[in-house]
């Protein structure tokens, strides 16, 4: 199993592409596959956010991936269902409109779905995804590598939960509470893309990791770092631990990938082999997230209510930055936010909050921040 990084700095498109073509034939890509195939290509869209605040997968990278595929011979299709906002606003502030314009692109319709199986999965063995995917032959997985208050990254395995429709994705949420649990959602999806057969069968994850987003990600709450690597590879947990160990994240804090690899759903570390240019270093320092502690207890329905605000960090909306947009309120999906109370910010109800941290990913003014638990406060 091979993951192949390579050195890029700067976002102009003929340099990504010439990066990333020599990183797809390290990998022994079979360029002729993109001949009259239809191919999708997923980035990172959360928000409406500007490209230089790492948010988004940057549309010089979109950019450089789509003329790959055209100079092949391929129909390059975008799928991405953003949160709140809709495709159109996102595409529009991150200038990725511009690009499906000249560039030709067909933007899926992502609210058109199906269902797809996972017959092997820990827990959860359907998912619905976008139909339009059902007639692709390809799919090109495009992540931003990014830090995330609960899963703690996010970058190729996070990606595919982005093909689920807007505000569907929050339901999730409810359904997989914990910090492990949802992780663990997130591979049977991922385990349901390499399986289920309605879904293309040749999946390459291209990372953009020029600049990735360290502290408190994935949203405009964390802060852009420069690192110059771009990393390919045909497993997504393999790709996320190269760039992971690379930024000199702790593995034993990312579920995703120790249960990954437990699972078998990829290769133990050292059986995967990682090829990588001189100029990149074994150590980029960037800041991980704050610790939001242990979820296991939203798992117990009564004692959950009890002691989560001991054991768990809140998200707290700061009154200086706050503008009232109620993004927040629009995504929780457990309706723990309402109308302010105080005219300074809106109410937060923690008894109901379930910590997904999902008010905190969306909104715009970078004002909410992880209270520390009461019992680390004590304990300190
Ligand atoms: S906390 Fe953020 S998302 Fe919520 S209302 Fe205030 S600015 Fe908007
Ligand atoms: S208040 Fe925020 S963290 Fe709590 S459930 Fe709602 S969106 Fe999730």
């Amino acid at each position: 199993m091979k993951v192949v990084l390579k050195e890029c700095t700067q976002y102009e498109v003929d340099t990504i592409k010439e990066t990333v073509m020599a990183a797809l034939h390290r990998l022994q890509f079979d360029f002729s596959k993109l001949y009259n195939a239809k191919v999708a290509i997923k980035p990172n869209l959360l928000t409406s956010a500007s490209p230089e605040s790492a948010v988004v997968t940057h549309p010089a990278f979109f950019k450089a991936i789509v003329q790959i595929v055209t100079q092949h011979g391929g129909v390059p299709v975008l799928v991405e269902s953003p949160a709140v906002h809709s495709l159109q606003r996102v595409m529009k502030k991150t200038g990725y409109d511009a690009i499906v314009t000249e560039e030709e692109v067909l933007v899926a319709d992502t609210s058109d779905c199906m269902i797809i199986h996972n017959e092997n999965s820990h827990h959860f063995k359907r998912f619905e995804v976008p139909t339009i995917l059902a007639e692709c032959d390809i799919l090109i997985n495009i992540p931003k590598f990014k830090t995330h208050s609960l899963t703690y990254i996010t970058c190729a395995v996070k990606n595919l939960f982005g093909t689920i429709h807007g505000m569907k994705k929050s339901q999730w949420h409810i359904k997989a509470k914990s910090k492990d649990d949802f992780a663990m959602m997130l591979l049977d999806l991922y385990q349901a893309y390499l399986t289920d057969k309605a879904l293309p069968q040749t999946i390459v994850h291209i990372v953009d990791a020029i600049t990735m987003m360290e502290g408190d990600g994935p949203g405009p709450s964390g802060r852009p770092k420069f690192m110059g690597v771009i990393a390919t590879s045909y497993n997504a947990i393999a790709v996320d631990y190269a760039l992971s160990q690379l930024a000199g994240f702790d593995i034993e804090n990312i579920p995703t990938i120790t249960q990954g690899f437990k699972r078998g759903l990829c290769a133990t570390p050292d059986k995967i082999e990682i090829i990588k240019d001189e100029g990149i270093f074994a150590d980029y320092q960037c800041a991980a997230p704050k610790d939001s502690g242990s979820t296991k207890i939203l798992a117990i329905p009564l004692i959950n209510r009890l002691l989560k605000n001991l054991f768990i960090a809140k998200p707290l909306p700061d009154p200086e930055k706050c503008t009232l947009c109620y993004q927040c309120k629009k995504i929780c999906p457990v309706k723990a936010i309402s109308i302010s109370t105080d005219g300074k910010v809106p109410h937060y109800d923690y008894s109901t909050c379930i910590r997904c941290y999902c008010c905190m990913e969306i909104c715009p003014e970078s004002a909410i921040s992880l209270s520390k638990p009461l019992f680390k406060k004590i304990l300190r």
